[in-house]
């Protein structure tokens, strides 16, 4: 019998960390490796929000708060959510945890009982399967193909509900696609939600801020107000403020079930860092400029990678509506031959050896559910990416 537990036995580990750590071995040997599996913007925190850190810190507040959140906090979540999502929440109707990753924990690890459905749709961010594993409940997958922009239809998502469905876990704009819900697809979604009360949503809105051309973010709450009742909106400091290494994350619903994640949440980690807290408050009630700024340079950076990876023989890249991410398709490349030797034969043979042979790291769709793709996040300079994008291309052109 092991010592470990047999609910840690039920998760894999991350198929992300063979490529990350052949990467490293191979800058550790002194290869010139650009690595493009981040997922984080590679910005600065806003400097107003760094001095109200400092500013918390020589204040004193300093030590233990309210188990889930400071008052302010989560009057200034209120506030956000109310100007720019058009929902109405009270601060007993907010909740905030260390980054949005515990929020989607803490909802789960409170509600499902062995034998619970979380439907999932594929590519999907890969802790949603693990997170739903380890709370005892069972994922199902549903594939959002290439040919419906990587969205799920109401067709999909009807056939896939059953009597124990207890989640939708809905992430737009997504990771790892870029791809976005718009108020049409978002409402034919809700349409199908109507007609089954027994299915919660927890509407993933990490990404929120970084849209793209006309792309409108919407989320579900707004969108259909009948399911308010029953959606955990979830977002979070991370990516729109470029302070991923602050931890701070939050989730609006309604009380009973954020009754339940703080009760969790005060027997395991108890309050988020008390400093990021008063930087999360200056992010939110502090002038928005950086939004914007990010977003034009995420857009150009997009722009770039796109048509650099198009420009590759094999590689057919959609193009995304927000996010830092795009996750092309390599289904014209497998059962070919790199250059190097390697036989081609799935996602994971084509990263292994673009990173072995021309020094890309990516990450292949197996990690997402979803082959033959790879995801780029573009959260790196222009100058690297074109680098990274002449260098894929070299490799496609030398596969025979
Ligand atoms: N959801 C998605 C889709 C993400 O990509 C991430 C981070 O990569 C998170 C949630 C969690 O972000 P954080 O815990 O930093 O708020």
């Amino acid at each position: 019998m092991s010592f470990l537990s047999q609910t840690l036995a039920r998760v894999k580990p991350s198929p992300t960390i063979a490529i990350t750590t052949r990467a490293r071995e191979l800058a550790a040997e002194g290869r010139d490796i650009i690595s493009l599996s981040a997922g984080e913007p590679d910005f600065d925190t806003p400097a107003h929000i760094r001095q109200a850190a400092k500013a918390a810190i020589d204040a004193g507040h300093t030590r233990y708060t309210a188990v889930d959140g400071i008052a302010e906090l989560k009057r200034a979540i209120c506030d956000k959510f109310a100007r720019e999502n058009g929902l109405d929440y009270t601060p007993a109707q907010v909740t905030v945890g260390t980054g949005g990753k515990q929020i989607l924990y803490n909802a789960l690890m409170a509600t499902l009982n062995p034998g619970d459905e979380v439907i999932i749709p594929a590519p999907y961010w890969v802790s949603y399967p693990d997170m739903v594993l380890l709370a005892g409940g069972t994922p199902v997958v549903v594939e959002g193909a290439m040919q419906n922009g990587y969205r799920i239809t109401p067709e999909q998502l009807e056939a896939a509900i059953t009597p124990r469905t207890k989640w939708l876990i809905l992430n737009s704009p997504s990771n790892p696609t870029g791809a976005g819900y718009g108020v049409e697809h978002m409402r034919a979604l809700a349409q199908v939600l109507m007609r089954h009360p027994q299915v919660w949503v927890l509407a993933d809105d990490i990404y929120e801020h970084l849209v793209f051309d006309d792309f409108r973010f919407v989320t579900p709450a707004q969108v259909e107000p009948g399911l308010k009742s029953r959606t955990l909106t979830m977002n979070g400091v991370s990516k729109a403020y470029a302070m991923t290494g602050w931890r701070i994350g939050y989730g609006a619903g309604p009380q009973e079930l954020i009754r339940a994640m703080a009760k969790l949440q005060s027997q395991s980690t108890s309050n988020p860092c008390s400093i990021s807290q008063y930087a999360a408050l200056a992010a939110l009630q502090g002038p928005q400029d950086y939004i914007a700024e990010s977003r034009a340079v995420f857009q150009r950076r997009r722009d770039l990678v796109v048509a650099g990876l198009n420009a590759c023989p094999g590689i057919d890249c959609p193009v995304p509506q927000g996010a830092f991410y795009v996750y092309p398709s390599i289904a014209a490349l497998i059962g070919k031959t790199s250059a190097g030797g390697t036989a081609i034969a799935d996602d994971e043979a084509f990263a292994t050896a673009l990173l072995n042979e021309a020094g890309v790291a990516v990450v292949f769709g197996a990690a997402f559910g979803l082959s033959p793709h790879f995801r780029i996040s573009y959260a790196t300079s222009d100058a690297v990416l074109a680098d990274a994008c002449a260098r894929i291309k070299t490799f496609c052109e030398g596969l025979r």
